[in-house]
């Protein structure tokens, strides 16, 4: 099914007429495509870079309640914080039900220095299991002794007491959200990346009729970049740049966000030495930070600052890589430092504001806000969490505006990829195609069942059956499953939301970026001097992130 087509897509836009366009294709815009699409509406999705570009491939990749909420709920004895937990934890079960490929329970391991701090954080996390009893079959919390805990963690430094073990969910982030694209386009939504809302025509009540798009990849001269969209309904998803659109439709409204910008670095993974990840309950300056494996290396979270730079990129620097290596330092045994660090990246948390608070004590809670004047709905705040609850809510508001009385389905929905997937499904892959065993288990892992036209693909070319890099599992086909099936349409687009690696590791993504323009080039029809364009533009960004970070 050619869901994923761009110039199709694009045709589409322009000549018909939707119930509801959704500007944003992140987390809460995708989440919202695939609600609405199944409730029988009729949606365009447009965003401006790649799906998942900004905050949703930037997270920490926790489906959680929040351990943290849990404790201040409990400390301030604040009713509506619990709400938010068990509300996480709910949707913490859908998630990874719904997406068994991309999500999945990971153990976390909180290491305490005394007696009576175990004692604390085991009776804190009993109670986070208590709230998520009968929902999901994630493993009960245990306290761990000394020795049981260096076992599970090798790399953990020796002062240590004792550690409270405890599950949360885990996911691929980027690739949930490409997820709920294809998902959404597969029940009838059109979709489209590097397309830009950039302005919106009202009807003589000075409602929103249509919005104008630019083409972000063909802005040459000559070319048409410029697009109209009609829509009964336009519902504002554009995360921490949420008050951008919101005074483009009504600049009478005052902004509502907050962002918090918040860096992850990546170390080697055998700084840790183990699969569990660790949580530090508290930091020199008392905030949490997460050291957690992701695609074999290990990602250092977060910070919590205020961003005053727009919408340029948020980039992690040089000081925000010691302030993480500090605050870790005294849990590693060994001694770690900037020769460890493989990659980093910065998001920005669309938080909504809230006068006299400090970034790192604001509650990640949601809001659906119309505007009367324009008539633009926008879904604000929110985390990774609780992206379908966020959904089912705007969607909830749609239908009572549109008069359209279906419920949301999206809780039983299973995403694209995870019809008839089981844990063992990679064994078929192994079988059926010949692959080698860490192939099939990538491949599976990041494509559920639809791993199999990507082995089809590898198996048809053998160019394409070749690894894109000697150490990584990934596949040459890859790339032209992307581009065919996923709209991948630029070397990041690949790199970084398709594969990851730019995440976890700047060098091998340069390494990769030849084979992965190249190939993509093929498909995309470039000429050798737009190959060359894309790949100097990719190889100045990442000596951009690096410079930033202080790393050679
Ligand atoms: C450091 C960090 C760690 C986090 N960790 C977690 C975690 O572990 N667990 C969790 O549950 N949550 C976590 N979160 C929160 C979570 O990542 C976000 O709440 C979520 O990803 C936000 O999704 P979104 O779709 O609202 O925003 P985004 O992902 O930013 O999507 C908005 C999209 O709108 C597009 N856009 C903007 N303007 C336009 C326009 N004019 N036209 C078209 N498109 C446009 C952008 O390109 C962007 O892709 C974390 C956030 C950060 C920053």
């Amino acid at each position: 099914m050619h869901v994923m087509e761009r110039s199709t897509n694009l045709q589409r836009l322009q000549n018909e007429t939707f119930d509801l366009c959704i500007i944003g294709g992140g987390a809460s815009g995708a989440g919202c495509a695939l609600d609405a699409a199944l409730r029988g509406l009729k949606v365009a999705l447009v965003e401006k870079s790649d799906f998942a570009a900004e905050t949703s491939s930037k997270s920490t990749k926790l489906i959680h309640g929040g351990v943290r909420y849990l404790e201040q709920a409990f400390k301030n004895l604040d009713f509506a914080q619990l709400r938010q937990v068990r509300h996480g934890l709910e949707e913490r079960h859908l998630l990874l039900r719904n997406a068994p490929h991309l999500a999945h329970p990971l153990a976390l391991v909180t290491p305490v220095f005394s007696w009576w701090e175990g004692l604390y954080y085991f009776i804190g996390l009993t109670l986070y299991d208590w709230f998520a009893s009968g929902r999901d079959a994630l493993p009960k919390s245990r306290w761990l002794s000394g020795k049981e805990t260096l076992r599970r963690v090798p790399g953990l430094a020796h002062g240590i007491h004792s550690a409270v073990l405890y599950f949360d969910g885990q996911i691929d982030d980027a690739r949930y959200c490409l997820a709920l694209v294809r998902s959404a386009a597969e029940a009838g939504a059109v979709v489209l990346n590097h397309t830009e809302v950039t302005e919106f025509d009202k009807d003589g009540q000075g409602k929103i009729v249509a919005a104008r798009l630019r083409d972000t990849l063909n802005s040459s001269p000559g070319q048409q970049d410029e697009y109209l969209v009609s829509s009964r309904l336009f519902l504002n998803c554009t995360g921490p740049q949420a008050d951008h659109l919101r005074l483009l439709a009504n600049p009478a409204l005052s902004k509502r966000l907050d962002p918090s910008k918040g860096v992850h670095l990546v170390l080697q993974n055998d700084v840790l030495g183990s699969k569990d990840a660790l949580l530090i309950p508290k930091t020199r300056d008392g905030r949490i930070l997460f050291a957690i494996p992701f695609e074999g290396k290990l990602l250092i979270g977060t910070t919590d600052t205020a961003y005053h730079n727009g919408t340029a990129e948020p980039m992690l620097d040089a000081g925000e890589v010691d302030f993480l290596l500090d605050g870790l330092q005294p849990y590693i045994a060994q001694h770690i430092g900037r020769q460890h660090v493989k990659a980093g990246f910065g998001g920005l948390r669309p938080l909504i504001a809230s006068a006299n608070r400090q970034t790192k004590s604001l509650l990640r809670d949601h809001e659906v806000e119309r505007d009367p004047d324009s008539g633009l709905l926008s879904l604000l705040g929110g985390k990774w969490t609780t992206y379908r609850l966020m959904a089912k809510d705007a969607i909830d508001t749609v239908c009572e505006i549109l008069g359209n009385h279906t419920e949301c389905g999206t809780g039983s929905h299973l995403l694209a990829g995870a019809e008839g997937y089981d844990a063992d499904f990679w064994k078929k892959i192994e079988r059926d195609y010949g692959l080698e065993t860490d192939i099939s288990q990538h491949l599976t892992l990041k494509y559920g069942t639809r791993a199999e036209s990507v082995a089809r693909l590898a198996t048809g070319q053998a160019e394409l059956s070749e690894r894109l890099l000697p150490a990584y599992p990934f596949l040459k086909a890859e790339i032209v499953y992307a581009v065919r099936e996923e709209m991948a349409c630029s070397v990041r687009d690949f790199i970084a939301r398709r594969i990851r690696l730019e995440v976890t590791d700047w060098q091998a993504a340069l390494d990769a970026a030849p084979v992965v323009a190249e190939l993509m080039g093929r498909e995309l029809g470039w000429t050798k001097e737009t190959r060359e364009k894309e790949l100097s533009a990719y190889r100045t960004l990442l000596s951009r992130f690096r410079d930033s970070a202080g790393i050679d």
